[in-house]
């Protein structure tokens, strides 16, 4: 056994009997030594000793009732709580921000944010899709000895799911639930709250900071778009960000998937199916010869190609907006509308996906004719919902990153996402972004759940990452 993790081992021992607050966490840091991932033991190891040995001065500090600028600073976990019940209990619904936006800008009002460091800004002018406003922009002075420390951001969206309008949360221990049978919005009233504990939290304790900007991005769930249309020049040129939106307050995503959204319209030729077929041509058939041809490739669900890897899928086939494909059993059906998508980490590969799709439709078409020699015919669309990133570990974010979660108790779980984050736009505008959890369970889904537990180690990490030198 590594010398220095005994050391770990032996100090966090004391914590648990003399802290009953701090216990917890240094469980979690022993828990360190089976830590499998090679490549970020060493800084999870040197920072285990660091929040170790923190959390053994905070001890000494509680003991004294002294406050200490290095110590863990401790979160008002009752208002955090309070606050998050607020956000959970006002719906918004991705691309209706309007309610939420105004609660957010009165609750930081109430925690001593001027009014003037608090704006919107036009994004929603920008976004293809109505929009009720902009995005929830606020400025942070920095203070003390870090007020003229680079600009830091933190970031999260205030949109919820469409299945979340009805939601009723309920505090039932260390768990909010949901009365109502819909989603409940911990994705992501949670990184509201966070966000705006955290600036609750720098005013109450005076703690010192370099300038913050915090940012709430509107229509994160149908397509990034608050992220993906932000003004850059009005962030304050931050050098890195804190994303939250997830589960895990460990988890630090330091990379997610690109993504390509297509689209396919089928054209055929109508005729009656019973009387004279052979003039017909199916669109259908098209689609089902198109799909064969994908699956046979290996093109199609969970894609692997050598080294490469992606998904696609394909989603609703229609025969155009609320029509189904067909019109009757005995009509060869002459329209199909069908939607997929494509996704990979390698930025290459989901475009090589899309393109097997594109191909196999194209081929199909030919395939399909009907007596007169005619055939099929499909206009193949695809738009790149994304891009994938993944950021180096040895930057500064990172380091930060990992060195913050362990320093509130947490065993850092560097991974990237398979999903689309508001941190892809954010890497793309030229800001190295990491995404956090902070207590969502079950998103997207009625049986949806917020772990307290998490959402409070959330908060902790967020005050941590804002101060720490
Ligand atoms: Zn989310």
């Amino acid at each position: 056994m590594n010398p220095r993790i005994g050391s770990v081992t032996e100090i966090t021992g004391r914590f648990e009997v003399a802290n009953t607050a701090f216990s917890m966490a240094a469980a979690r840091t022993k828990d360190a030594r089976f830590c499998d991932h090679a490549w970020i033991a060493t800084q999870r190891r040197d920072s285990c000793v660091e929040a170790a040995l923190r959390n053994n001065l905070q001890q000494e500090m509680l003991t004294r009732t002294v406050h200490h600028k290095e110590q863990l600073m401790p979160v008002d976990t009752k208002a955090a709580t309070d606050r998050l019940m607020r956000f959970l209990a006002v719906e918004g619904i991705t691309g209706q921000e309007a309610a939420i936006g105004r609660e957010l800008s009165a609750a930081l009002t109430e925690v001593g944010v001027p009014a003037g460091a608090i704006r919107l800004d036009d994004a929603n002018t920008r976004i293809p899709v109505p929009t009720e406003t902009g995005n929830l922009i606020v400025d942070l002075p920095g203070r003390g000895a870090l007020h003229n420390q680079p600009r830091i951001m933190f970031m999260t969206h205030m949109d919820t799911v469409p299945l979340c309008a009805g939601a009723r949360p309920k505090l039932s221990g260390r768990k909010v639930v949901n009365e109502a049978k819909t989603a409940l919005g911990g994705d992501n009233r949670t990184g509201c709250g966070v966000l705006v504990t955290l600036a609750a939290e720098l005013a109450k304790q005076k703690l010192d900071h370099p300038p913050i900007t915090l940012l709430f991005c509107v229509r994160e769930e149908s397509g990034l778009y608050g992220a993906r249309h932000v003004n850059t020049d009005e962030l304050g040129s931050p050098v890195m960000a804190f994303n939250y939106d997830g589960g895990s307050a460990s988890n630090v995503i330091i990379g997610a998937v690109g993504a390509d959204r297509w689209t396919v319209e089928i054209f055929g030729r109508a005729s009656h199916a019973g009387v004279a077929p052979e003039r017909g041509i199916s669109s259908t058939m098209i689609l089902a010869l198109a799909l064969a041809e994908v699956k046979a490739g290996g093109w199609f669900g969970k894609v692997v190609k050598g080294k490469r890897q992606g998904t696609s899928n394909v989603g609703p086939v229609t025969g155009g907006e609320g029509r189904p494909a067909g019109d009757a059993t005995n009509v060869v059906t002459d329209y199909v509308h069908v939607r997929g998508e494509s996704r990979s980490h390698d930025g290459k590969f989901f475009k090589e996906i899309t393109k097997a799709y594109k191909a196999a439709f194209e081929k199909a078409a030919r395939k399909v004719t009907n007596a007169q020699g005619k055939s099929g015919r499909v206009k193949f669309k695809a738009e790149t919902d994304y891009f994938p990133f993944r950021m180096k570990d040895n930057l500064p974010v990172v380091k930060r990153a990992i060195e913050a979660v362990s320093a509130v108790g947490g065993t850092p779980n560097v991974r990237a996402a398979n999903g689309g984050l508001d941190a892809n736009w954010m890497v793309r505008h030229g800001v190295p972004t990491v995404t956090f959890g902070a207590g969502q369970n079950e998103a997207h889904t009625i049986d949806e759940w917020i772990n307290l537990d998490e959402y409070e180690r959330g908060c902790a990490l967020a005050l941590q990452l804002a101060t720490m030198r």
